[in-house]
């Protein structure tokens, strides 16, 4: 493209076409793409940048992939989409016994849908009926814990850290729901059981009214990426039996290897009664997720009132995404994953931990194939990520945390860069 039609081309994205968290009036620069190839994000610019963030946890295989590009071509042959009230088609039974078979085996009812925050919605509206079939309807309050993310919509909002998330502007109108603290203790400290008093003290008191708690699993993303003890999924597995409360865990960030486990509720040996599946169902090609629920969960809603569950978005089930994600779900399977994402954690440890040398670092963290950078000040994004692409990499901090999850393809020598990059930049912050 042309010098003159990029500036054009940005000079129109900024008056008229919206981004994620930024002014309406004065956004955040942003640079323009031409294409992307395995761990590479071309720029119209000319740069070549190795990507850090797998879009947003989603591009687990890299980008413009040839086996995720034959599947969804193939499909797109056949037929992009159809509804799935009244139609079922082979896409969504292929996937969901493929996700049946690897999901923890209670899970065995699956619901598709079309982002994150929607299968947070599904996952909160199944817990509402259930516990409505049950006649409990008292029971109609979540649970969760401090610096928690969920998603945008207006449930999953609510779920979201009271401080960090939105709560200050949208207070008025959210469903008020229980929040509790943090967990304190690190995914490798010893465990220690004052980190779920919090959690046993709530359920004592407020059990009667609340329908379950939502957690993510280990790795709490967008709301500070705080890696926490095994052990409080575990205490709160019991405390949501022992109290009747049901267990939604979302694990949309950390399905699909990158916490070095295919979910995260196995380094608990847990099973939710729900769970939330998105980003890289599809190995990050398409907008898609899925919502999976125990028969017990889904008997008792269709044995209640109204007997049928209450959802049913127009673009349900996709063949184009589930067929992408079937592909995707065994591009990963039939890889030595486990082994990969232990690699690049290993990697993470050695290259990231100088930074604590650093004197504007606070803490540096990894675990799977996440890395994260805790910086002492917030850091300027602007500033930050122009001198990250002049560098040669894509990495896009927010608030205190500079923090990479790469594509799983990604080489030694492209991480060691991506490292090496963010400590060099790193070091001229304050
Ligand atoms: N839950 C978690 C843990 C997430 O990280 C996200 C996305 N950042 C969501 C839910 C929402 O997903 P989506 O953006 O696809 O709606």
């Amino acid at each position: 493209m042309k010098a003159e039609d990029i500036l054009n081309n940005l000079d129109f994205d900024r008056k008229h076409v919206l981004h994620p968290y930024t002014s309406m009036i004065d956004p955040l620069p942003v640079f323009p793409v031409k294409s992307a190839n395995g761990v590479y994000i071309e720029l119209e610019t000319g740069e070549k940048l190795i990507d850090g963030m797998s879009s947003w946890w989603a591009a687990i295989h890299g980008y413009n992939h040839p086996v995720l590009n034959n599947a969804i071509t193939n499909q797109l042959n056949n037929m992009s989409h159809i509804m799935f009230g009244g139609f079922t088609h082979e896409p969504a039974i292929k996937l969901a016994e493929k996700l049946i078979e690897i999901l923890p085996n209670k899970l065995t009812k699956i619901f598709f849908c079309d982002s994150g925050s929607v299968s947070v919605e599904v996952a909160m509206k199944m817990a509402l009926q259930y516990w409505h079939s049950k006649n409990k309807t008292e029971k109609k309050h979540f649970a969760t814990i401090r610096s928690g993310y969920h998603g945008d919509t207006w449930n999953a909002m609510s779920v979201c850290d009271p401080v960090t998330g939105m709560h200050n502007i949208f207070k008025e109108s959210l469903p008020i729901q229980y929040f509790i603290s943090q967990p304190k203790c690190r995914f490798k400290d010893d465990w220690n059981p004052a980190d779920f008093k919090a959690l046993n003290d709530l359920f004592e008191k407020k059990h009667h009214n609340i329908a379950a708690l939502i957690l993510e699993p280990i790795v709490q993303g967008a709301g500070g990426m705080w890696f926490y003890h095994p052990q409080f999924l575990i205490e709160a597995r019991k405390l949501c039996d022992k109290y009747k409360i049901l267990l939604i865990l979302d694990e949309i960030a950390t399905g699909f290897g990158r916490t070095g486990k295919l979910f995260a509720c196995e380094h608990a040996n847990i099973q939710p009664d729900i769970m939330c599946l998105g980003k890289a169902i599809t190995g990050g090609y398409m907008s898609f997720a899925a919502t999976a629920c125990t028969e017990h969960i889904a008997n008792t809603i269709s044995n209640g009132n109204p007997g049928v569950f209450m959802h049913g978005p127009t673009f349900m089930a996709n063949p184009l995404a589930c067929a992408v994600s079937l592909a995707s779900i065994n591009l990963l399977l039939n890889s030595d994953w486990k082994q990969n994402i232990m690699h690049i954690e290993k990697n993470m440890r050695e290259w990231l931990s100088p930074a604590l040398k650093i004197d504007s670092v606070a803490d540096v963290r990894v675990l799977g194939a996440i890395g994260v950078l805790e910086m002492k000040n917030n850091v300027d994004i602007k500033k930050c990520q122009k001198e990250f692409v002049k560098q040669g990499i894509w990495v896009r901090p927010f608030g205190k945390l500079i923090y990479i999850m790469p594509p799983y393809i990604i080489t030694d020598n492209e991480l060691k860069t991506l490292c090496n990059v963010i400590l060099n930049v790193a070091k001229n912050l304050n």
